[in-house]
């Protein structure tokens, strides 16, 4: 087992320094965990078997993930909206129960439905932040072992799906810097909200869905200035050709995030 732990280590970076090395895994669809020595950050991570065409890790998978994270001293899970391909009240639930010193951040919106819907919220209320912000408005959450930066941006899409509340999360953690978007529209208008074109982010976590022109391509590089791109929420059926895709499209440094559970270090 330790020897098949390794070997799905793969690398980002030609040199990987030892010290303080900071990991993401690939969760399913567009989950992740970011995770360096007692600390763990998971993004849209809890979710279930919500839509056909998108990839999902089975209940006994997270909950494994769940009890490994039970030794670390630091635990946090954010979500950033309520579409069952992110997130999942009953999951989440199990997540705070099973971890009595993690914590959950998410949209306001994303909380009352947790709310609803998680019969034990009364146990782990304490424990669950909820981010009430305007559109394109933000606020920062430094805690001893990790800053986040909340940056509330519009959901992609027609009618309802747009209406959701939607969150990106800059997380850093040990120096370094990763953004994950959510499902928000890669336009003009959100990147510039976003703020982040003078940062040097080491990885940026971004929906396959809102890559695919030459003209979200130009703003993406314009407004994010990251090492990697990690394309995710990649429908199923597009796994073996997104890289190719990208590719043609002109994208450097990207890499598509298709296979669940597979490691990455950060340089
Ligand atoms: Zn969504």
């Amino acid at each position: 087992m330790k020897h098949l732990m390794i070997i799905l280590v793969f690398s980002i970076c030609n040199s990987c320094a030892i010290a303080q090395k900071v990991e993401i895994q690939y969760m399913a669809n567009e989950g992740i965990k970011i995770s360096s020595k007692d600390r763990e950050v998971f993004i849209d991570a809890f979710f279930d078997n919500e839509f056909e065409a998108f990839d999902f890790l089975s209940v006994d998978t997270l909950k494994q993930i769940i009890n490994q994270g039970k030794a670390l001293r630091h635990s946090i899970s954010l979500a950033t909206h309520l579409h069952g391909d992110h997130f999942n009240p009953a999951l989440t639930g199990e997540y705070l129960l099973l971890n009595p010193k993690s914590s959950f951040i998410a949209p306001q919106e994303t909380i009352s439905n947790f709310e609803k819907r998680f019969s034990g919220f009364a146990e782990v209320t304490e424990r669950v932040k909820p981010v009430n912000i305007e559109l394109h408005q933000q606020v920062a959450l430094h805690l001893d072992w990790v800053k986040i930066t909340i940056i509330r941006l519009a959901h992609m899409g027609d009618s309802p799906w747009k209406e959701a509340e939607n969150l990106a999360y800059l997380v850093e953690l040990q120096g370094k810097k990763v953004l994950h978007v959510g499902d928000a529209l890669l336009d003009e208008e959100n990147l510039k909200a976003l703020g982040v074109s003078k940062l040097n982010i080491d990885a940026v976590v971004l929906p396959l869905g809102q890559m695919m022109t030459k003209d979200q391509k130009e703003l993406i590089n314009e407004h994010i200035r990251s090492k990697q791109i990690l394309a995710a929420h990649i429908p199923i059926k597009y796994y073996d050709q997104a890289q190719s895709l990208l590719a043609e499209l002109g994208y450097k440094n990207t890499l598509v995030l298709n296979k669940p559970l597979k490691t990455y270090l950060l340089d």
